[in-house]
């Protein structure tokens, strides 16, 4: 489904410049809430404009039924993703004719709309998958780049690895969190630089990382790695994530084996996986690659980037306005999500459905295109001024992170709407003499 059909139109009124359009249909896990009134069961839905579509509706009256199903009157999208690509297709075809203005099934059917249809307003969105694994790639050369710049040589600022593969680590899956989460100030070893030894404290340089990850959608078997140009085939979709990272805590623990504590305190995601469906009509090339990368990492589509348009919002406590801090887009990313996952599966390491693996930070090449405050206030030596006048270097106690991304082509728009994070302040600790 690469091309857009521009006749496609939804029953539902849909603003022209909401992300969830019925080119878009992305998945989530919902549940009604707060007056306890509701269904508080977590189940499947897809966005559609200022709506959620229940999906367990539309399986339980027989307008959705996929091979070896039902599937979505659970709490997690773990066994759809896992019934593989053709019911993908299928579920995507049936969702976007029952929302058409060409099928009336739902469309004349105002008893089945009242079960079925809930304002975003009046839900709750969880983790849309059970995350089995985390992985975090550092993908941007512009990114890579500047923190080499900062913190090693700036003649020398890529590590020889860096041009060869997609750099990453394993992080931990258990501190995947949905946006809306607050995320508590960590606290840990910071090693000032005049000091023999470090001291224990709350982190002083709490950043975000603007990055998307993506979703596996297949499992590999272990000791198989995943070919290049099938790699997008094991691929279901992409969120938005913030990966909260602590750079003091980082740059005492990094060395020799790389982030620990600094990364696993908060990996922050949007709620609606966009699929690699919807996303197809935006696929664009990636950067050249010079040297031309092995032969198991060279893939032979060429368009085998996304054009996202990505920004960061810091929105302080108290603060009337957010204030917009970067704005980039997905494109400059150097490795393609392909060349990721078949790199991270080459020694034959098994990836399974619901894995996500972040980009890495994702900068343009200009200072308002920096994803990270770390970049952005330039190792806190360029403060930021926001619109209520106040600076900020990193992150403060209070402030909110707001992260969004869509795709605009032709008059058509396929967003991720906003993963959103406040930061609380850290813990108090007692150890006693
Ligand atoms: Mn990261």
């Amino acid at each position: 489904m690469s091309t857009i059909d521009n006749n496609l139109t939804s029953f539902l009124d849909i603003a022209s410049d909401s992300d969830f359009s019925i080119h878009n249909l992305p998945y989530g896990i919902f549940s009604e809430t707060k007056d306890g009134a509701g269904n508080n069961k977590r189940r499947a839905g897809v966005a559609i404009g200022e709506h959620v579509l229940d999906l367990a509706v539309l399986e339980t009256e027989g307008l959705l039924n996929l091979d070896n199903g039902p599937y979505f009157n659970q709490p997690t999208l773990n066994a759809f993703i896992d019934s593989g690509r053709d019911n993908w297709t299928k579920a995507r075809k049936t969702i976007q004719t029952l929302l058409s203005n060409t099928n009336n099934s739902l469309c004349d059917n105002k008893d089945l709309q009242s079960k079925a249809l809930f304002k975003q307003a009046d839900v709750t969105m969880h983790l849309p998958v059970q995350v089995p694994g985390f992985t975090d790639f550092y993908s941007s050369k512009e990114h890579a780049t500047n923190v080499g710049t900062m913190f090693r040589d700036p003649s020398n600022a890529l590590l020889p690895n860096w041009t060869e593969m997609p750099v990453g680590y394993n992080g931990r899956a258990s501190t995947v969190i949905v946006s809306g989460s607050d995320v508590i100030r960590p606290s840990g070893q910071l090693k000032p630089n005049a000091d023999d030894r470090p001291i224990f404290s709350p982190c002083k340089r709490l950043d975000f990382e603007l990055e998307t990850a993506f979703v596996v959608g297949k499992n590999n078997n272990i000791g198989q790695p995943i070919a290049v140009d099938n790699a997008i085939d094991h691929i279901f979709g992409m969120v938005l994530l913030n990966d909260w990272s602590a750079r003091d805590i980082q740059k005492w623990e990094y060395v020799p084996l790389g982030p620990f504590n600094a990364k696993t305190f908060a990996s922050e995601v949007s709620p609606w996986i966009v699929t690699m469906d919807a996303l197809a009509p935006f696929k664009t090339p990636c950067p050249t690659q010079e040297p031309k990368p092995l032969a198991y990492l060279n893939q032979k589509d060429s368009k085998n980037s996304y054009d996202i348009n990505l920004s960061v919002e810091l929105l302080p406590e108290n603060a009337d306005n957010a204030t917009v801090v970067c704005e980039t887009n997905f494109k400059y990313m150097y490795w393609s999500m392909a060349q990721q996952l078949t790199h991270h599966t080459i020694t034959g390491c098994k990836v399974e459905v619901g894995d996500m693996m972040g980009s890495g930070t994702i900068s343009g090449s200009t200072p308002d295109s920096y994803g990270s405050m770390l970049e952005i206030a330039w190792n806190a030596t360029k403060p930021v001024t926001l619109k209520g006048g106040e600076t900020r270097s990193f992150i403060e106690d209070g402030d909110t992170v707001i992260m969004k991304g869509y795709s605009e082509k032709d008059g058509i728009r396929v967003g991720f709407g906003e993963v959103r994070g406040k930061v609380l302040p850290a813990l108090s600790f007692d150890f006693g003499e």
